[in-house]
């Protein structure tokens, strides 16, 4: 079927700070209208012309027309029993209807109370990177998400509650489209109060790419997945890291620690057999001790399609233990979400016509 060419209108998040004032001077509207309406929308979540008072009303009346607020379409939604609420966003490219990508708002849990939820975004449409235990990957890279396309899932996000935490951890591979998420996250800090310990973005790791994220002015925490101490298998179960040593890995990790003053926390998925043997936990603590880091075990979150197990509770707590006894900081991630496959490494792209 032949696709329209699209008309839609440029919407608020793809204009830069400077076109963006020009553009409501050209509505009739004044130049700080610009931020003032970029901050009521992420802030607030505001998404209706109508409740965005802080602007006059006949600039606000011609928003629809000339300058949408949004450009995704919500195409799906499904919430948890635990309040978990996943969003699949469609966006449209030059007239074609495009990837749908998730995003996941997980509102704080009880002891909690007060706070605003934890928000989980994506940085790519699929992943290239193509761990065998991760869903995200599966059909590879479908594309690199636009600045804009990342700030519109907090913006979702926030319409759906307040927001206190932001993980990068959805689909795709952060650094490598991390320009755009830089520049997405620049904006979102406009609005919302998310400090440097308040925003987490996890990456398998590439050296140079964790050394030039050290010297951008990174105001998040990084988390790195390592996954095992054994290079054969890091390589099997990180594909597009093969051949990087796990210790020029780690390096980075230590020379971001020493740029930014922030520790890493190394994550691991743990796959039942696989990875959690007393022998990787020996392992691991070889390579860690003496560095400032955190581990956080993931306990590996099934999808039918893939061949791994969880591990058990016991399981799971003995290989903790194992690394504390050594002096190490483990946590573990029992993921949210889990009935609905909105948990980690459980996020689909799906591709054009979803
Ligand atoms: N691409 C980045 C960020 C997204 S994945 C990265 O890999 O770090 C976020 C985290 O979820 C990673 O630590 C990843 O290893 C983990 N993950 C992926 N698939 C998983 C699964 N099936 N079960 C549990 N964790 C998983
Ligand atoms: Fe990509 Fe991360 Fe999934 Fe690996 S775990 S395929 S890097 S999203």
């Amino acid at each position: 079927m032949q696709t329209e060419p699209s008309a839609r209108p440029r919407g608020l998040f793809e204009y830069d700070p400077e076109e963006l004032a020009d553009k409501l001077v050209e509505m009739g509207g004044r130049p700080f209208h610009a931020k003032v309406l970029r901050r009521d929308v992420v802030a607030k979540g505001l998404l209706t012309p109508d409740s965005l008072t802080s602007l006059p009303a006949a600039l606000r009346a011609k928003l629809p027309e000339e300058l949408p607020l949004l450009v995704g379409r919500e195409l799906d939604r499904t919430e948890s029993r635990d309040g978990t609420i996943k969003l699949l966003t469609g966006f449209d490219r030059d007239g074609r209807r495009d990837n749908a990508i998730e995003t996941v708002y997980m509102p704080s849990r009880k002891a909690d109370q007060g706070k605003g939820a934890t928000i989980c975004v994506s940085t790519q449409a699929g992943c290239p990177v193509g761990c065998p235990f991760c869903a995200s990957g599966l059909n590879g890279l479908l594309r690199n998400l636009q600045a804009h396309e990342i700030v519109e899932q907090f913006v979702r996000a926030r319409a759906l509650g307040p927001i206190s935490r932001c993980v990068v951890m959805g689909i795709g591979e952060p650094l490598l489209n991390f320009d755009a998420l830089q520049r997405a996250l620049e904006i979102v800090r406009g609005g919302l109060e998310l400090g440097a310990r308040k925003i987490t973005v996890s990456t398998v790791g590439f050296p140079e790419r964790v050394r030039r994220a050290a010297q951008a002015d990174p105001r998040f925490d990084l988390a790195i997945s390592l996954h095992t101490p054994f290079q054969e298998q890091r390589d099997e179960l990180v594909p597009a890291m093969r051949g990087v040593p796990i210790e020029e890995v780690l390096l980075a990790g230590d020379y971001w620690f020493e740029s930014t003053g922030r520790e890493v926390t190394y994550e691991y998925v743990l796959l039942g057999g696989d990875n959690d043997t007393p022998e990787h936990a020996g392992n691991l603590i070889d390579r860690l001790q003496g560095r400032r880091a955190t581990v956080n075990l993931i306990p590996y979150n099934p999808s039918p399609e893939l061949p791994y197990r969880r591990p058990n509770p016991q399981a799971v707590e003995a290989f903790r233990a194992h690394l504390e006894s050594a002096g190490l900081v483990a946590t573990v991630r029992w993921s949210r979400g889990l009935e609905d496959s909105a948990a980690c490494g459980q996020l689909r792209a799906q591709g054009a016509g979803a």
